[in-house]
């Protein structure tokens, strides 16, 4: 059984379907146990000789980790990302503008081979959004449609749950002509683990306020912040359920509500113009550096490029695509390329459910074993504390050689973390993994709110992140052996 840990369910909860959001948390145990267990269908290592990495690739690596660590380059690409397209969200026009901005930034940027690859989703659009508190405490109340909900007004009494069990507690019926409101306020984590139950509200509250009766959903947003700001992300209805208008109260706007509550009852008008239109066409835009001995065989390295709408998607996640292009640019301008190719991949809506990443794993999961490992900056970006792969027996010491010459940058190895969200699926399918965790202490102020702005980003993490990736990608593509990619086998529970 091959084991593929999903560990960081908190990272990549908000775009998944409920099934693999559960898929995620069942999960979480298998990814520490799978750092140490070799993958059954990884091969014998009485015939595979352990995976080395030389003593002069590691003086390449520190000298490029300094070279990285001084450039400016990761923070010039995301800064023109989020000015000169701003928000993308996917399957707006922006979306296309920002594939065209990405093959030519791929080509500006010296990739030898630039290319894309289809990638087709149903489309959401926002229009307008609006909520008031009706009566003798008459005011209006900050909110933003979640992503995939429908238009529609509702006026109507609300009832406060403490938490998503309490309203999935509710008997059926028992909410006929309300309005459900989830309350439940999220803790924030280095590690982002605040947002798993954060975001199940988002991804399971709607439905279950409908099972009870409701006819609209209100949630507390799933952020840490203090701002008037609300954060939107995907949500889904259960098959059989008719959809009504859900969306997110900033914290603010929560406390308020909760307030106006306690002194009786609440009667809100929730106005809500969105909803699903179509089928649009985005694409996967994927630049390669090409590797000097084995150019078939691939580090893939990438970040989405889709955001949501209310901001210019800084941290979300314009900064992993400016991180792992700049380190794809660092390595190939080494005096020596290493054996294998880079390949960066700025995957299209990441959002709305992993569709990119699906896409990709669907072009290229017949050539998982070409995939020396993949790795995903989705997580902000705030400096990178940890490191891990998925890596079995005969490639633990080349990644302890990766974390030995990550260490300078303040990167320990730890026993965590998983495949980021657009590369769960080439995971399931067999690629090995690596994780570079970044700090996610504040990520949860800026995600999905207007506060997604460039402002927010510190140049200096951003170029730690930069030399980080630069470090890794390098070492593993240069290394002499590989780190345990094929074909999962047809039996994994994945
Ligand atoms: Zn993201
Ligand atoms: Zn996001």
């Amino acid at each position: 059984m091959r084991l593929v840990p999903i560990l960081l369910a908190t990272a990549i909860a908000a775009a998944l379907p409920s099934t693999a959001i559960a898929h995620g948390a069942r999960s979480s145990a298998d990814g520490v146990a799978a750092g140490r267990t070799p993958a059954t269908s990884a091969p014998s290592p009485l015939r595979v000789a352990e995976t080395r990495i030389s003593d002069a690739s590691m003086a390449v690596a520190a000298q490029l980790r300094e070279t990285a660590l001084a450039s400016s380059l990761a923070w010039d690409i995301t800064e023109s990302l989020t000015t000169e397209v701003g928000p993308r969200l996917a399957g707006s026009e922006a979306d296309a503008r920002a594939v065209a901005w990405a093959q030519a930034k791929f080509a500006e940027l010296g990739f030898d081979r630039v290319w894309t690859e289809p990638v087709t989703f149903p489309k959401w659009v926002r229009r307008s959004e609006r909520a008031e508190v009706l009566g003798a405490s008459a005011q209006p109340l900050v909110i933003t449609a979640l992503g995939g909900s429908p238009a529609g007004t509702v006026e109507a009494e609300v009832v406060r749950f403490a938490d998503l069990a309490a309203l999935e507690a509710a008997p059926a019926g028992s909410l006929a002509g309300r309005i459900a409101f989830v309350d439940y306020r999220m803790e924030r984590a280095r590690d982002g683990s605040g947002y798993g139950p954060g975001s199940r509200v988002r991804s399971r509250g709607p439905s279950a306020a409908i099972r009870a009766g409701a006819s609209g959903f209100l949630m507390r947003s799933a952020g840490t912040d203090s701002h008037r700001n609300p954060h939107t992300g995907i949500t889904r209805f259960d098959e059989g359920l008719e959809p009504v208008p859900s969306a997110a109260l900033s914290v603010p706007d929560a406390d308020q509500l909760a307030r106006l509550l306690a002194r009786g009852p609440v009667r809100l008008r929730l106005a809500l113009d969105c909803g699903w239109d179509g089928e649009y066409t985005s694409q996967n835009v994927i630049g390669e550096m090409t590797g000097a001995s084995r150019p078939d065989e691939v580090v893939l390295i990438g970040g989405h490029l889709d955001s949501w709408d209310l901001g210019t998607g800084a941290v979300d996640d314009a900064a992993g695509i400016g991180i792992t292009l700049s380190a794809a640019v660092h390595v190939a301008a080494l005096s020596r390329r290493p054996a294998r190719s880079i390949r960066v991949v700025a995957f299209a809506n990441e959002e709305q459910g992993l569709h990119g990443g699906n896409a990709y794993a669907a072009a290229h999961g017949g050539e998982v074993a070409r995939h020396q490992l993949v790795a995903e900056s989705d997580f902000g970006a705030g400096r990178i504390y940890g490191f891990n792969t998925g890596a079995p027996a005969h490639a633990r010491a080349a990644a302890a050689r990766i974390a030995e010459a990550l260490a300078p940058l303040g990167i320990a190895p730890l026993d965590q973390g998983g495949p980021g969200p657009d590369v769960i699926a080439i995971s399931r399918a067999g690629a090995t993994w690596a994780w570079l965790g970044q700090d996610g202490s504040d990520y949860f102020d800026l995600h999905h709110t207007p506060d997604d702005t460039l402002d927010k980003i510190d140049p200096a993490a951003l170029a730690q992140n930069a030399a980080a990736y630069a470090v890794f990608a390098y070492l593993a593509a240069d290394a002499e052996g590989d780190f345990g990619s094929a074909p999962a086998s047809a039996a994994a529970p994945d």
